[in-house]
């Protein structure tokens, strides 16, 4: 079940539980009081979920060993314009095979944004190759072929697992993006990747959720969660070496999970007086950077040693609302972060993540991201909303500003 499709030939022999599930842990789960978020057409939730998708494990791993995995975390060798991989296939147009002569992927897709122009409608059920894409073009958004949400599902098959899958256990909807770069850049070497395929990566992915947005709301769903990140390295779940983001589109209408809920009613809670928009961030000494569009700082309440978080100077409530000044310059602001965290030998395994407001909630927000270092974490980390940080802020903040002086202009 590829593609998020689920149709009468791929769900023969199969199961209730050969598809994606969507699972509500009850004792962390209470119904949406408050009537600020949402239409509230029907029962909402929020607390812990699980999406549980065998077709995940299927994906195919992008590093052939660790022996492959460790060159890339060497970025003085400028092998990577010439590295071929599965994505190579897609973009162009045609099967690429590697050094060895083994075909990589089928080169099959389903493309919803080359750069920011529309491809393929994304509820389209047929994947298909496209044509080689232009040298001059830096992004593509796709369908993720392994998803953990189904895009397509046949009435027939749906009306029969509704009917089989037990009460609690439902059926889970929605749409996962990747983007990728037209050309290979590697996702552990920020330093290689060009500004303008950075800043062309988040305009392919916020055109894509525009237009993914727009026709589910056509297709009547609404209240839709929306979650751009990207997973850098093996050990945060990037199975891919080329840089890539993705974005999950949660169109099961049924709420949003605790972090979000936790936010949605501190931005509520402030009651017009936003923190992002008035904060010092504890006097000056936690921020690393600060740009016409941008601050980034320390958080003082990490949740990895390390962990950045940065948001627009603007007041918008959404990834898709960025405009191109403020994609620019997040694009050349990262590039420079991600370097003098390389520099002082932060992990390089990272993710970023970016919490938005949910589309059709009528809610309050300042969009912010946090980037992340990959890190261990122990048990006490796991049993509660809480993570044990040995870096004060301000230190980690100091390091990384003196790291980062060389590459101000
Ligand atoms: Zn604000």
């Amino acid at each position: 079940m590829e593609w998020g499709v689920i149709n009468k030939e791929n769900f023969k022999n199969k199961t209730t539980y050969d598809v994606p599930i969507k699972r509500w842990d009850p004792l962390s789960t209470v119904i949406i009081r408050s009537k600020d978020f949402g239409l509230r057409k029907k029962v909402r939730y929020y607390g812990h979920y699980a999406y549980i998708s065998p077709i995940r494990g299927e994906r195919p791993k992008g590093f052939k060993s660790s022996e492959d995995e460790k060159q890339f975390y060497d970025c003085s060798k400028k092998i990577f314009g010439k590295y071929k991989d599965v994505f190579s296939s897609v973009a162009e147009g045609k099967v690429v095979h590697d050094d060895w002569g083994m075909p990589l992927g089928n080169g099959f897709t389903i493309i919803i944004a080359e750069d920011e122009k529309k491809r393929d409608n994304p509820f389209s059920e047929s994947p298909h190759r496209i044509k080689k894409v232009p040298l001059s073009s830096k992004a593509l958004t796709l369908i993720n072929r392994y998803p953990s949400m189904a895009r397509i599902v046949d009435p027939e098959i749906e009306k029969y697992i509704k009917q089989n899958l037990p009460s609690h256990l439902k059926l889970s909807r929605g749409i996962n993006l990747v983007s990728i770069s037209r050309d290979f850049y590697p996702s552990l070497c920020f330093k290689l990747i060009p500004e303008e395929v950075l800043s062309g990566l988040f305009l392919s992915m916020k055109a894509a959720i525009l237009y993914c947005i727009e026709e589910s709301i056509n297709n009547d769903y609404y209240d839709i969660p929306v979650m751009p990140f990207f997973n850098i390295g093996t050990r945060v779940g990037g199975s891919q070496p080329r840089i890539h983001s993705q974005v999950y589109i949660d169109l099961n209408m049924d709420g949003h999970g605790s972090r979000l809920e936790g936010h949605l009613e501190a931005f509520k809670e402030m009651n017009n007086k936003c923190h992002l928009c008035q904060t010092t961030h504890g006097g000056t000494d936690r921020i690393i950077l600060e740009t016409e569009f941008w601050t980034f700082y320390t958080t003082g309440s990490p949740v990895r040693n390390y962990h950045i978080r940065f948001h627009p100077s603007e007041h918008i409530r959404r990834f898709s609302q960025l405009k191109v000044n403020q994609i620019e310059d997040l694009a050349k602001s990262l590039k420079m972060i991600f370097q003098a965290l390389d520099d002082i030998k932060i992990d390089k395994n990272r993710n970023i993540l970016f919490n938005s407001c949910p589309y059709g909630y009528d809610a309050d927000f300042h969009m912010f991201a946090d980037i992340i270092p990959h890190e261990i974490i122990g048990g006490a980390e796991m049993a509660d909303d809480m993570r044990v940080a040995r870096k004060l802020p301000h230190i980690a903040a100091e390091e990384i500003r003196n790291s980062l002086k060389k590459y101000l202009d």
